[in-house]
């Protein structure tokens, strides 16, 4: 047996155990040599290969609004961020976003903005989604934060059909270093709002980061746990990336993996997720991209399946800036288009043109829960 056998051999031991610990999951994602990282990449790109084709699917992503009541230490859309130029897209500027989409053939749209729950931004999102809705096949992904079972009722009565929601952490004590503890952010209230959007019938999205300060290696691998038993539907995960206007751009804040170090361990959680969890969609994000010009096509190729190309207006980008460094700032939806299906077949891959891609692992754990009569 080969070396490269060796390791895949011992990842799939470990990995497909019933026992699988947070101890079991560090030494993998701890894993740093050539050998080791080939042996992790081929099982995965295995696993999605089988499970969820060689398919990428397109999201296009419009940030319709920066408006936020929230205050995370990690980004820079915080409230307290006063440099920020606060906007809200009107419906005309979102309906072209939707109009290229549709031209171009993306599957769906996803509709990402900071947290608002005024009842007129309430409205507003309802009735953006009904318009897309009756203009155009598109699915629609809603990822506006923390909202009242109701709201998410509503958006989900309005046609969205998928909605993403990052616990960020699967660590309570964690969740309180990054947060602040003001009422407005409590970790409890994440875990009933996923709840709540798995009750309503969304196709459910969740994630977290890597690389956030105070974040230790078993932080992450309870992440991978979090996700899988939460039985989540699509995974975003991505390396953090620092902001000068946050408090966690501070020279003391503690970052126990280093910046270099991120985008590594982003793709072994990726693929370990992958080869885990099987047929859930996995999303190869920006932020990836932020550290490595060709870090989402090195997504791709360790098990991630979705791409969010951005179809926010140009001239509102620099407005919509999480972290610095946020790659295609000046580049329009039109030379994303075209740049997109090259870096896409550089790595094998085909684009799913006109296709939704919805996460198989939402339409097995439906039917697995109404046999169980759940
Ligand atoms: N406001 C909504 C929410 O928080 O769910 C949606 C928009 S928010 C900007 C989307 C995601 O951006 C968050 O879930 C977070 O993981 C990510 N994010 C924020 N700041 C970041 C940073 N500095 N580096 C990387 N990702 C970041
Ligand atoms: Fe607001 Fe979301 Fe940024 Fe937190 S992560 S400050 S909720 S936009």
């Amino acid at each position: 047996m080969t070396c490269l056998e060796a390791i895949r051999r011992d990842i799939t031991t470990t990995l497909t155990s019933p026992s699988l610990k947070k101890e079991d999951i560090i030494p993998i994602l701890q894993m740093d040599s050539k050998e080791e990282m080939q042996a992790l990449q081929s099982l995965a790109m295995e696993v999605r290969k089988e499970q969820v084709g060689r398919v990428v699917y397109f999201r296009g992503l419009v940030e319709f609004s920066n408006v936020c009541r929230k205050n995370c230490f990690y980004c820079g859309l915080r409230r307290d961020n006063r440099e920020v130029n606060r906007f809200r897209l009107d419906e005309e500027e979102i309906l072209r976003a939707a109009a290229f989409a549709h031209e171009n053939r993306y599957g769906s749209l996803v509709l990402q903005s900071g947290e608002n729950q005024r009842e007129e931004y309430i409205d507003f999102v309802c009735r953006i989604v009904r318009k897309i809705k009756s203009k155009y096949d598109l699915g629609i992904t809603l990822s506006c934060g923390e909202q009242s079972r109701e709201t998410y009722r509503r958006f989900f009565e309005s046609g969205a059909h998928r909605y993403l929601l990052r616990v960020e952490t699967s660590s309570p004590e964690l969740y309180g270093k990054w947060h602040p503890d003001d009422g407005k952010h409590r970790f409890q209230t994440r875990l009933e709002c996923l709840k709540s959007l798995k009750d309503t019938g969304f196709q459910t999205g969740s994630g977290s980061m890597v690389g956030v300060p105070f974040q230790t290696w078993g932080d992450i691998a309870g992440d991978i746990l979090f996700l899988r038993d939460m039985e989540i539907d699509m995974m975003g995960i991505g390396p953090f990336v620092e902001h000068s206007e946050t408090p966690f751009h501070r020279k003391d804040a503690a970052c126990l993996i280093p910046r270099e170090e991120r985008l590594n361990v982003t793709l072994k959680t990726i693929a370990i997720l992958r080869i885990l969890l099987k047929d859930v969609n996995i999303a190869s994000t920006t932020a990836m991209q932020a550290l490595d010009r060709f870090g989402r096509e090195k997504g791709l190729m360790f098990g991630a399946n979705v791409i969010m190309p951005n179809l926010t207006p140009v001239s509102r980008r620099k407005d919509y800036l999480l972290y610095e460094g946020k790659p295609c700032l000046d580049e329009d939806a039109l030379r994303c288009n075209n740049c997109l299906p090259v870096r896409i077949a550089c790595v094998g891959d085909t684009i799913g043109y006109g296709e939704r891609g919805d996460p198989l692992h939402y339409f097995r754990r439906v039917s697995r829960h109404s046999s169980d009569g759940d």
